[in-house]
């Protein structure tokens, strides 16, 4: 069976719960519109109430920006798994690189995906290499071992519940996107990571891109071999950019 796409929309630090509400909304119609795609938004943890409010009988699913690696504990400031499936998320971000830019090692990405897990919860689990180690050749290298890390406490049929985001650091936020070659190429080394590691299970999870994804360069991007979905920042705040994206994806993965 294959993966619908998803087209993933990380609103980072954006959007009080009154803006929140009425994007969430414009996104629920956008998704109503293509049955054939699976969508998801993931507001700040402050916007969570409202924005499930306004998705209440849609079809989009409710994601959070990140997920502590406890349940629960002495942990001032953060949020567990088990709160977020208790606030009606369903799909949470693991090791996004502006996380691991501010000191989430290649572990706690592991252990965060373990208790996303544990809770129900589907990590999208994100990996890329900063520009510096694409310059020095080190993109595979680095694959490698944030995959290692992510995967190291993950069981084969674990799978059906995860999905992975490639986003290439140098490529989040500057306007600068993969071409459609360098993203599969990508893609296909996270492919053979899963496949090495799990068999015929490492089929499964989606492999979606991210950075710097437009309306108009999201058709070729969904083109490209292995790529399940994007993951898509800056333009997933305004509902008429996103809305184009999602209507982009045209057949079903394959
Ligand atoms: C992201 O935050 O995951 C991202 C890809 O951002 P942008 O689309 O703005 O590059």
């Amino acid at each position: 069976v294959t993966r619908p796409r998803l087209i993933a929309g990380n609103w980072k630090m954006h959007m009080l719960a009154a803006e929140a509400r009425r994007l969430a909304a414009d996104v629920a119609t956008a998704a109503a519109a293509r049955p054939s795609v699976q969508v998801a938004v993931f507001p700040a943890y402050t916007a969570l109430a409202a924005v499930r409010e306004a998705l209440a009988g849609s079809r989009v699913f409710l994601g959070a920006q990140a997920c502590h690696e406890a349940d629960h504990g002495a942990h001032t400031g953060e949020v567990s798994a088990p709160m977020l499936a208790d606030a009606g998320v369903s799909i949470v971000l693991c090791g996004h690189s502006e996380r691991r830019a501010a000191g989430e090692s290649d572990a706690s990405v592991g252990k965060r995906a373990r208790a996303a897990l544990r809770s129900r919860l589907r990590p999208l689990v994100c990996v890329g290499e900063t520009l510096a180690e694409r310059d020095a050749g080190q993109t595979d290298a680095v694959l490698a071992r944030q995959f290692a890390a992510a995967f190291a406490d993950v069981a084969a049929p674990e799978l059906d519940a995860i999905d992975l985001a490639y986003e290439p650091v140098w490529a989040i936020g500057t306007g600068r996107t993969a071409t459609p070659e360098t993203a599969a190429a990508a893609h296909a080394s996270l492919r053979a990571l899963l496949v090495g590691k799990f068999g015929a299970a490492g089929r499964g999870p989606r492999i979606l891109y991210g950075g710097s994804v437009k309306a108009g360069n999201a058709a070729e991007l969904l083109a490209a071999p292995d790529v399940g979905g994007l993951l898509v920042g800056g333009a997933s705040l305004d509902a008429a950019q996103f809305r184009p994206i999602v209507e982009s994806v045209q057949e079903p993965s394959t």
